[in-house]
């Protein structure tokens, strides 16, 4: 029963990882309306400024139309022959030069399922590497860990019409109504029909103003803050005694380290008031159905996979996983395909669906499908590439659709890393601060363009589909990557998107289920869904969990500092994040209105830091870190803490990743974007 509005295209929105359902109606090649599916299977006729308006772009003059070669210097418009032949070549020597593994590609959200399924086939069918990496390094990279560990499978744990039955929310270092704002509403909702409430997020976010209790820990304190909350939980008999028994492991070790955070140690490393602390831990453990939700502030920090093994112990303790007992932990996905870009495997140590490279098992099931041996070393991460670049060891990248000189951490070292690359290919819709650096420039489509499927936030697929055409002589991706390979002698098969989904549910039978006759059917199905006939997991775990031993795994991992701390020369913290009228680079949403919402970054201080560093409300000042400089406008209030400066990274051009730092997770090597240390400047 998915059906259109009348001349309209029904797709998914192409912007956070909530996934909405979207009926986009075009005329003339233009979008002209998009109109929030009523039978959306997750926003339920609602979509948020970002998915209603935010599609001028699509026409915009600065789109991309034609293939651009570098020649002396600068960037020409050139036919596709030319730019195939010239990195076709390029991939070529530099495979004879260095061997496989000195060729890289980072892919991204932006591509569809089918995109990325079709990237990573050609990093290690055509290439022979590993070296394939996506945007969740970036954002959620922690999350995929530290879920594995704790339960088995890197998604979130239960549906979100599961969490929107929950009694009580327990809500982590993110920011639902601006960054997932159909989200934000429903959980809103969910709060002011009687469910408890507590928000853990060092500012005063907007769920915040409706909690029962807002814990405010100082940046990169979230462990010890977890470990205090499950202090009180065991201290108090809140958990529950037969699920830990009969379902769990490492109740023991972690009873042990628990000892050492009682809530008066953890409120002098937090900053959290004991009191707070005690109320929350109650809050949440006397639910009957408690939910976690988290975000960014939890996975980008140094120690992001503790954070969120740490996190995963509450709801483990509490028996609130698996069980009718509770609603799990969910991530927030903050781009409309972060989890599908893992899912299918652009990752360089684990092929679609999860299964290690270095299993000669799952390779031996890659290798019938594919037909030539897969590489069995890991490859690089994206920090990693942009190293090997540095060192002369990289001598190709091919970047798809993601500007990884505005969006990644420390971003002169990426700048320079790219200088030094004699190869950089660059797929995008318009000329990026990434693109600029380029050596080939290919224009690619965009999500109102083109075919395929996404992955939401609560692991289900959804169709996408084209509801304009592809301006000038771009194409997609998926057309893109095809062209490469047989440029190269290669037919890489999958002659549509349809066909890789299918090849791809042929090599991992947690996608086996899924094709996109049967999403034209049904609208959304979640993964794992390994049955046609078989509606897929909305709810992880109901039976035994994923993991080896069929157990949850508590994990007793202890509070480590953060990279940074403030001092005298750099007094304040720093931490980075989303507003409501953009996304991301902003690449998309600052063409069109959705620039008049929102039309400058800002730097939100705090009204006592604002007299102390002597910055007038509205003013422009330089902010200075260890690693670089940007320039903001000063915005005077109340929602970041004394001691905290908080900015977005929309607009590039005010230079925020030249501030952050090349600190990361040690597991994962997620970059801790929501901890540097900087002074602000008036000047
Ligand atoms: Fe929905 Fe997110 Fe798109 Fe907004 S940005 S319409 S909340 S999917």
């Amino acid at each position: 029963a998915f059906r259109p509005a009348a001349a309209a295209t029904r797709t998914t929105c192409g912007y956070c990882g909530v996934g909405c359902a979207l009926d986009v109606i075009a005329q003339g090649g233009e979008v002209t309306a998009v109109l929030p599916a009523r039978d959306g299977p997750v926003n339920h006729g609602h979509a948020c400024v970002k998915g209603r308006f935010a599609h001028g772009f699509v026409t915009s003059p600065e789109r991309l139309t034609q293939p651009l070669l570098r020649r002396g210097g600068s960037l020409e418009p050139v036919g596709w022959d030319e730019a195939l032949a010239h990195v076709s070549r390029g991939l070529r020597a530099a495979v004879d030069a260095g061997g496989p593994d000195s060729v890289a590609a980072i892919s991204s959200a932006r591509a569809t399922n089918e995109d990325n399924y079709l990237i990573q086939k050609f990093m290690r069918v055509v290439i022979g590497t590993n070296n394939v990496d996506n945007c969740s390094r970036l954002c959620h990279s922690p999350s995929a860990a530290g879920l594995t560990a704790s339960f088995g499978l890197s998604g979130g744990t239960d549906s979100f019409d599961d969490v929107e039955r929950a009694d009580c929310l327990l809500i982590v270092g993110a920011n639902p109504v601006e960054a997932h704002p159909v989200v934000g509403a429903r959980l809103l909702n969910r709060v002011l029909h009687g469910a408890g409430l507590v928000v853990a997020d060092p500012r005063a976010v907007g769920l915040a103003l409706h909690a029962d209790v807002h814990l405010r820990p100082r940046p990169g304190t979230n462990v010890a803050l977890f470990h205090g909350l499950a202090h009180v939980l065991l201290a108090e008999g809140l958990t529950d005694e037969e699920f830990l028994c009969e379902r769990t492991s490492g109740l023991p070790e972690l009873t042990e380290l628990l000892a050492g955070y009682p809530p008066d140690r953890v409120a002098g490393i937090t900053g959290v008031p004991a009191a707070d602390l005690v109320a929350a831990a109650r809050l949440y453990g006397r639910a009957e159905r408690p939910a976690i939700v988290y975000g960014l502030g939890v996975t980008e920090h140094l120690h992001g996979t503790d954070g969120v093994r740490s996190l995963a112990n509450l709801a483990i303790l509490r028996g609130a996983v698996g069980t009718d007992g509770g609603c799990g932990v969910n991530p927030l996905r903050g781009q409309n395909n972060v989890q599908g870009a893992s899912d299918m495997g652009a990752l360089p140590d684990v092929l679609p669906g999860y299964g290690r490279v270095a299993d000669p098992a799952v390779r031996s099931r890659a290798e019938d499908v594919w037909g030539v041996p897969v590489p069995g070393r890991p490859g690089l991460r994206i920090p990693d590439m942009f190293a090997a670049a540095r060192s002369g060891d990289l001598r190709a990248l091919w970047v798809i659709g993601e500007d990884v000189c505005a969006t990644d951490p420390d971003a002169n070292r990426v700048a320079e890393a790219l200088g030094a690359c004699p190869l950089v290919i660059c797929s995008e819709l318009f000329l990026s601060e990434t693109a600029r650096h380029a050596d080939v420039v290919l224009p690619v489509a965009s999500w109102l363009e083109k075919d395929g499927t996404f992955v939401n936030f609560d692991r289900r697929f959804q169709r996408v589909r084209p509801a304009v055409p592809l301006p000038g002589e771009a194409r997609t991706d998926f057309d893109t990557v095809r062209a490469v390979a047989t440029a190269m002698g290669v037919d890489l098969g999958c002659a549509t998107p349809a066909d890789a989904l299918a090849e791809c549910g042929g090599l991992a039978p947690v996608f086996a289920g899924l094709s996109h006759q049967r999403l034209d059917r049904e609208g959304a199905v979640p993964w794992p869904c390994p049955d046609p006939d078989e509606p897929g997991e909305a709810k992880l775990y109901t039976e035994r969990f994923a993991t080896s031993d069929g157990r949850a795994h508590l994990a007793a991992a202890p509070y480590l500092p953060p990279g940074e701390q403030p001092d005298d020369h750099y007094p304040l913290i720093l931490v980075t994040g989303r507003r409501w009228a953009h996304y991301n680079s902003g690449s998309m949403t600052r063409r069109g209105g959705n620039l008049a919402l929102d039309p400058v970054d800002f730097l939100d201080l705090h009204s006592d830091d604002a007299a102390r560093y002597a910055v007038r409300d509205g003013e422009e000042v330089t902010v200075e870190s260890r690693h670089g400089r940007a320039r903001l406008i000063a915005r005077v209030g109340e929602q970041t803490a004394p001691g905290q400066v908080f900015c977005s990274f929309h607009f590039p051009a005010s230079g925020v990743n030249r501030l952050t730092s090349h600190h990361a997770d040690a597991v994962t090597s997620c970059p801790e974007y929501k901890v540097t240390a900087v002074r602000v400047v008036v000047s």
